[in-house]
């Protein structure tokens, strides 16, 4: 298996996580993954592989003779795949060298432009791997998952000398919950990287607070002919409370370290309205306003 086999592989398997799920893992799907991977970085030659009842997947390559007293180097990737979009049924599409025009999905009706990614311009010539347009392809994080392994296959491979190297393969860590059971002394890397995401030869040291927030409203509904003076309609309160959130911070009018609500997924009828938004911010202190914003607006609007 290469490194391209073994992606494929792995993006087939559906791991999406469900931020309503209070169980650990969030998802069945994902513990089935996790016993597939663990087989799979066994028979890849690391040691003491272990799934951990939250899902957590580690297993450890042990030092090199002389090398043992180097420090403990961790590598992380999430197996979980994003619940914005379906994970089911996934069918990657290989594009074996990328011309640099438009990207048409056979199944439906988003094309992938380099008028609107600029950043597939850099990929020429290249292979290219999307899914077919009716799934999310998953390499969030599965391209992680494939490097690590793949990586370590070609150190052993290689025979090249090495300090003890600690693996993990986390479940939900698009709802926020990644580290929930993580155990930071026993898995006893001194450093560690997560491999996701980003452009190659991308390094991120810094990362942002982050907070989901669910708004629901409960509204009062009544027949539109007689409504005067009675009916509460929940969705107009719903998007009183988008209209209360600073316009100026919203992803797409944010950079850098600046801070924003973005509202992801809104569902409404006259009785019942839901908002779900994702708030992030690197400032620990702006981040704390942000959440007390919300709740100032809930108050004025109770
Ligand atoms: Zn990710």
């Amino acid at each position: 298996m290469n490194l391209l086999e073994r992606f494929i592989k792995y993006a087939k398997y559906e791991t999406t996580s469900d931020p309503l799920s209070e169980k650990s893992p969030s998802t069945e799907t994902q513990m089935a993954f996790a016993a597939v991977l663990a087989d799979d970085i066994e028979e890849a030659g690391l040691k003491n592989v272990k799934i951990s009842s939250g899902g957590i997947v580690t297993a450890e390559l042990p030092a090199t003779e002389g090398c043992e007293d180097l420090p403990v180097i961790g590598f992380i990737a999430h197996m979980d795949t994003s619940p914005d979009m379906s994970g089911r049924n996934v069918n990657p599409i290989i594009i074996e060298i990328y011309d640099g025009n438009d990207i048409v999905f056979p199944k439906g009706v988003d094309i992938l432009s380099p008028k609107d990614f600029p950043d597939l311009k850099n990929h020429l010539g290249k292979t290219l791997i999307t899914a077919d347009g009716s799934t999310l392809l998953g390499a969030d994080d599965k391209a992680g998952i494939a490097e690590i392994i793949e990586a370590i296959i070609k150190v052993l491979e290689n025979d090249i000398p090495h300090g003890k190297v600690m693996v993990a393969f986390t479940p939900d860590e698009e709802i926020g919950r990644g580290v929930e059971n993580f155990d930071i002394s026993s898995f006893g890397a001194d450093f560690a990287y997560t491999v996701d995401g980003g452009a190659v030869n991308l390094i991120q040291y810094e990362c942002f607070n982050a907070a989901s927030l669910k708004v629901s409203v409960s509204g009062f509904n009544i027949h539109p002919g007689t409504a005067k003076d009675k009916m509460v309609n929940a969705s107009l309160i719903a998007m009183e409370f988008d209209s209360m959130l600073p316009v100026q911070m919203r992803p797409q009018f944010t950079e850098g370290y600046e801070g924003f609500f973005h509202l992801s997924k809104m569902s409404g009828s006259e009785q019942q309205a839901s908002l779900f938004y994702i708030i992030r911010d690197h400032s620990k202190q702006l981040f704390e306003e942000k959440k007390s914003l919300a709740l100032k607006i809930c108050d004025f609007l109770n």
